[in-house]
């Protein structure tokens, strides 16, 4: 297995990974991808409706804090993100599991008939590293309100990190030839959280310095993991969410800013 970084532009990798449209070639082994703070994009009024502001009626103090948590975010934030792409596709015989290679994932239908044309799957894992999750956390003990603050806009960066690394992935398998999916994750969509071990196992051990504690926690915390689907057939579902309950999950963020921008 290969482990290189990549900088943040389309491109196929040298190596063909066989697929079944034959000749156009997927990147091969595992891809660390080279994204700074700056690629980001933190949304800033995204963070103050986390908190319940919309970013004109904030109380000044809180706007004060949050530019205090985004300036420390800056500096501290450490993103480091990835993928590897496998054969994949809806597991034969059963509407809702996924096949990746050798292993099987029970997600659910809602994952699974997403998947059901794919080809390939990018497993993929994106995290903001440790340092502003710790100052995060020393924060909340001297200042509760600033800490909290900055819990929200560690998840604003972990999230901004997985979207630029999902359009990355857009834009790769674009330039060889193939269409997307959304992205999933166990822990939404009915795909338990625990097959979250299996999906690591498909990575290398300690992949951009994410390890996963008994209960499939990441750590850090502020870490993105799933899977993407891909293929000539795959379509990106901007609606799949709106007949949903799960108000505040991270990708339905991700559709509706996409949505907006079409
Ligand atoms: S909001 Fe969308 S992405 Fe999130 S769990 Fe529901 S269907 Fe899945």
């Amino acid at each position: 297995m290969t482990d290189h970084r990549e900088p943040c532009r389309p491109s196929c990798g040298s190596a063909a990974l066989p697929g079944k449209t034959g000749t156009v070639p997927l990147p091969s082994g595992v891809n660390e991808v080279s994204l700074g703070f700056g690629d980001l994009a933190v949304d800033r009024a995204g963070i103050a409706s986390v908190l319940g502001y919309r970013e004109a009626t904030m109380p000044e103090h809180f706007g004060e804090l949050l530019d205090v948590a985004l300036g420390e975010a800056a500096v501290r934030c450490r993103p480091r993100a990835g993928f590897r792409v496998l054969a994949g596709g809806r597991a034969e015989g059963r509407l809702d599991a996924v096949r990746i290679g050798d292993a099987v994932f029970t997600t659910q239908k809602i994952v699974a008939g997403a998947l059901a044309r794919a080809e390939h799957a990018a497993v993929f894992a994106a995290t903001i590293g440790p340092d502003f999750e710790q100052w995060a956390r020393e924060a909340l003990g001297t200042d509760p309100v600033l800490g909290f603050i900055a819990d929200a806009v560690g998840s604003a960066c972990a999230e901004a990190l997985a979207d630029r690394l999902h359009d990355h992935i857009e834009a790769v398998m674009a330039a060889c030839g193939r269409k997307i999916t959304n992205r999933y994750s166990p822990g939404y969509c009915g795909w338990s959280v625990a097959e979250q071990h299996q999906l690591f196992a498909l990575l290398p051990a300690g992949f951009c310095g994410i390890t996963l504690g008994e209960s499939a926690l990441m750590h850090p915390v502020k870490s993105v993991s799933g899977i993407i689907g891909a293929g000539p057939a795959v379509k990106h579902s901007d609606y799949l969410c709106d007949v949903c309950n799960m108000r505040d999950c991270t990708y339905r963020r991700y559709h509706e800013r996409r949505r907006a921008a079409v």
